[in-house]
């Protein structure tokens, strides 16, 4: 029987079929019952008896699956797993919209005006899907690769809304990461700050007004502004600023380890020095991922994630995609704490470098030449003292006072640059069931949060629900359409 694609499995899921919905009595057996249901946005909904069997065993455990087959040929299948949430809260809507697509309009208006007049024995039961049985191989340790590595720097100024949005989205949850994650984010509002010179005022303006426009708290600042919101900070004649009052950085391992916690609890399997050496497919359809100690883990998904390293992965399957890992450098000095207490993060495109408090008396900088190394590997892995100097001397032209801190010590990481310096977040074209999560350029942890989701639900139901990711599709780079920035300082993006 052919597979279905994402867009035949949602024609097919809209028409009025009769499915089977399985759920978990309390000794384990499965239940299974004939059921009607809704299809929208990635959410099955289906109505039930307050009493019945179904929603008793949901109510214990949340954990179903709904079988939606055809007995006529040509015949064809959707198998759906997910959460199911029992409510009464939307049972009206749910009782007209499920009763309309298989009796009626009329029959489905009746049967929630009955259901008004009185009868509350029903319930809806609202489905959640998500993929069970996920693997994930990791060839090192969690937080090993760029993610240990981050300057983690969270703010949402960008010259494209695609990203601007996934980086609000990402914000609000690392501002309130245990009550929509669980375990700490690390999140330390600072303020966000950028500052460019004259030439790259018009890019600034148009950014932040796009920004408004989408909703996110920022606004262009005059020196006066500035002298009140960071005293500390000098802007020169010949420069502009925008500020970021709910940005500031996060703690890159806490959060890596956070969600792989909860993806545990969720059923997920991470399996830690355990690299992925191969993909097997047949037929133009991915059939498993071969480890490097040899064992085979059969499946029909694959998402490569694998920052620097992605690029080989990718080339084993016969497909090249366009990644170039750069090294960048992060340095941090100790800060003359009695004159600058604490500062704004800052984004300097003026200077081309950024720095951000780091706790209460440290500072670190992020600066470098965008060199290219072709082996993740083995690349310098320590900082250039000249480059660390040059850093500190901008940061003092910055910050004036800071011509008092003192080194402290730093490391190098690498970027994984695209040409236009965003990252691809799409199906592999020609590999059927490959996707990729690659390319993030040097700004990819501030948008972590909502990338997973996006990708998630990519993956899971054909496209991401609340953003359109076509911007960052595969195949922009062949079409030459790619993403713009507003700025020369390319991680800025
Ligand atoms: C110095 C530096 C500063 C940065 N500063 C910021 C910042 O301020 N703000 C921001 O938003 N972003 C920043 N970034 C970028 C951000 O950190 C990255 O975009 C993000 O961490 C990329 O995550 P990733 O999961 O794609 O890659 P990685 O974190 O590299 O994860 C890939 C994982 O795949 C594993 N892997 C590789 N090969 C295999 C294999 N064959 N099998 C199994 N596993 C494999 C690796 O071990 C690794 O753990 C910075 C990056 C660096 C290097």
């Amino acid at each position: 029987m052919p597979r279905l694609t994402p867009q035949e499995i949602d024609a097919y899921l809209a028409g009025p079929h009769v499915a089977h919905f399985a759920s978990i009595r309390e000794d384990g057996s499965p239940h299974v019952s004939p059921v009607w249901y809704q299809w929208e946005d990635g959410k099955v909904t289906v109505v039930s008896g307050d009493a019945a069997v179904k929603t008793r065993n949901v109510r214990r455990n949340p954990r179903v699956a709904l079988s939606v087959a055809t007995d006529e040929w040509p015949y064809q299948y959707v198998i759906l797993e997910g959460d199911a949430t029992v409510s009464n809260d939307n049972l009206k809507d749910a009782v007209r919209r499920i009763f309309s697509r298989y009796e009626g309009a009329e029959r489905g208006e009746q049967d929630a005006a009955d259901l008004a007049e009185g009868d509350q024995k029903l319930v809806a039961i609202e489905i959640d899907l998500g993929i069970a049985n996920t693997v994930l191989l990791e060839r090192d340790v969690l937080g090993s690769g760029s993610t240990g590595r981050s300057q983690a720097i969270c703010r949402m100024h960008y010259s494209n809304r695609i990203t601007t949005q996934l980086a609000w989205q990402s914000l609000q949850v690392f501002a309130d990461f245990d009550a929509r994650v669980g375990g700490r984010s690390g999140f330390v509002q600072t303020g966000y700050l950028v500052v460019v010179n004259e030439a790259d005022q018009g890019g600034l303006e148009r950014n932040v007004a796009m920004h408004q426009e989408m909703g996110v708290p920022t606004s262009v600042v005059s020196p006066d502004d500035l002298a009140k919101l960071a005293p500390m900070v000098t802007l020169y004649d010949d420069e502009r600023a925008a500020w970021e009052p709910n940005s500031g950085y996060a703690d890159p391992y806490q959060v890596t380890v956070s969600y792989a916690a909860r993806a545990r609890e969720a059923g997920a399997v991470i399996a830690s020095r355990n690299p992925a050496a191969g993909i097997d497919t047949a037929s133009g359809r991915v059939q498993s991922v071969v480890t490097a100690a040899g064992d085979r883990v059969a499946t029909d998904t694959i998402i490569v994630a694998a920052g620097p390293w992605s690029k080989q992965i990718l080339a084993g399957v016969g497909v090249d995609v366009p990644l170039l890992p750069v090294r960048h450098q992060v340095a941090t000095v100790a800060r003359p704490v009695e004159l600058v207490p604490q500062h704004p993060t800052v984004g300097d495109i003026s200077q081309s470098f950024s720095f951000r408090p780091d706790g209460s008396n440290f500072t670190t900088m992020g600066f470098g030449d965008d060199e290219e190394q072709s082996d993740p590997d083995a690349y310098p892995q320590g900082i250039d003292p000249s480059a660390a100097a040059s850093a500190r001397e901008r940061l003092a032209r910055r910050i004036p006072s800071m011509s008092d801190s003192y080194y402290r010590g730093g490391w190098s990481g690498l970027f994984t640059t695209t040409p236009d310096w965003h990252p691809i977040l799409d199906s592999v074209p020609g590999v059927e069931g490959l996707f990729c999560a690659v390319g993030f350029s040097g700004h990819g942890f501030k948008l972590s949060p909502a990338i997973s989701k996006a990708v998630a639900e990519l993956v899971a139901e054909g496209k991401a629900r609340d953003v359109d990711l076509s911007p960052l599709r595969f195949n922009r780079f062949a079409e030459g359409d790619l993403l713009d920035s507003s700025y020369r300082y390319r991680v800025l993006a």
